[in-house]
């Protein structure tokens, strides 16, 4: 049996009104965005509070479903058939050969569910229900009906076509990217940040991302191993604005004047400065980082303190109470796991001390700080000068 098209599901939760329209919106373009790297042609449209992707021609069907499981805002993924309308015994012929494509295994259970959106079929939908569930138990005795608890639910949806479908693919959940705003995410090239990303674009929030690259102590390999996340992340995210902050010149600085084992947090405080102003001016409402509880000597409850004061900008953690292993396991289901393990060095270890603090005071750190005062201005200024802007999908 050949699928022609998707009737896209999502949960209608908090979609009313006008809502409505922009979460349906919303989702129309990302599925439009999602289907474009795929094989085939694809009409999407809502018809009656429904969203359809039809197939113009021919597709590869497996390809397509999974570009649909990256959208968010998609629960389910139904693939249909559609049939011209040749009267009601052509209709159940098709009904069983699809029966029969769709579920070999005939130990099932069944429900015909019919809806007439086409007021002038001879037939009402009761009627639908009752005469095809005969034919269909005529055509497979081992069938039964179940009306409460079926394992197959037979939808017939009669409009200009007639559409068939019963299976449910799972969708990823979530709201539409592009309903909730958008935020900068600090994007590393570890296992945490692109999982922080997805989780936080899993809320209808549209990403950009910024890297803080170190030549020559960071390779180009390293870069390029961030922009291959960001392309995953995309995936399910829409194309991200991915920004590459030069920061050499700050590094060295800071290792030269703060004592190394404050090195990390001090480090991170200008991370998160660089991060919030350019976040400022692209309209980002706050900022994401990979951070979650006691992972590193930098993300304790107290390092947290010193890294959050120097922002305004609300900065989300969306993996703060998560284990390592449970970070690992949505990295694998998301694609990113393996790229992030690759082995390119993210961060030098002339800049990692031996010992950094784990309880630092935020008063000595702002006073080291200040050994800074002389050049920091003006390399901060000079490092968003020669950021590197590129698109990434
Ligand atoms: P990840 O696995 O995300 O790299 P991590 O465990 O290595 O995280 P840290 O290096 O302490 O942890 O970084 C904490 C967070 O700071 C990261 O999750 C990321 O959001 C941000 N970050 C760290 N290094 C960079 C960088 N070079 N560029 C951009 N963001 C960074
Ligand atoms: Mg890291």
């Amino acid at each position: 049996m050949k699928f022609t098209a998707f009737l896209i599901k999502y949960a209608e939760i908090g979609v009313k009104g006008r809502n409505r329209y922009l979460f349906e919106d919303a989702l129309v373009h990302q599925i439009k965005f999602a289907l474009k790297k795929c094989e085939g042609k694809f009409l999407i449209h809502k018809t009656q509070g429904r969203i359809y992707v039809d197939a113009e021609g021919e597709f590869d069907y497996e390809e397509a479903v999974e570009h649909l499981r990256h959208v968010f805002g998609i629960s389910g993924i139904c693939p249909v058939v559609y049939v011209e309308d040749e009267g009601f015994e052509k209709l159940c012929d098709t009904v069983v050969t699809y029966m029969a494509d769709v579920y070999p295994d005939r130990n099932k259970t069944f429900k015909v569910h019919a809806r007439r959106a086409r007021k002038n079929y001879p037939k009402e939908s009761m009627e639908i229900n009752m005469d095809m569930g005969e034919v269909l138990l005529k055509a497979f005795p081992e069938m039964k009906v179940d009306v409460h608890n079926p394992d197959i639910l037979l939808n017939i949806e009669i409009r200009e076509k007639i559409y068939i479908y019963s299976e449910i693919i799972p969708g990823p959940g979530g709201m539409p990217v592009g309903t909730g705003g958008k935020a900068m995410l600090l994007l590393s090239g570890g296992i945490d940040s692109p999982v922080a990303g997805y989780m936080i674009a899993k809320r209808g929030v549209k990403i950009d991302a910024v890297y803080f690259h170190a030549p020559p102590y960071t390779s180009e390999r390293a870069k390029q191993k961030v922009v291959d996340l960001a392309r995953i992340v995309s995936r399910y995210a829409g194309p991200i604005y991915l920004h590459v902050i030069n920061f050499t010149d700050i590094q060295l600085y800071i290792h030269e004047k703060c004592p190394h084992e404050e090195l990390t947090i001090i480090m991170r405080r200008y991370m998160m400065r660089i991060a919030e102003h350019i976040a400022k001016e692209t309209e980002c409402l706050g900022l994401i980082t990979g951070e979650s509880i006691g992972q590193v000597a930098s993300q304790t409850m107290h390092s947290l303190i010193a890294t959050n004061e120097v922002c305004e900008l609300p900065v989300y953690r969306p993996l703060i109470g998560f284990d390592k292993q449970e970070i690992v396991e949505v990295s694998e289901k998301i694609g990113t796991f393996e790229t992030s393990i690759q082995p390119f060095e993210d961060c030098c270890t002339i800049f990692v001390a031996k010992h950094p603090v784990t309880k630092p005071n935020l008063n000595v750190i702002r006073r080291h700080e200040h050994n800074l005062d002389e050049k920091i201005e003006e390399l901060v200024k000079t490092a968003l000068e020669t950021a590197e802007m590129m698109i990434v999908e």
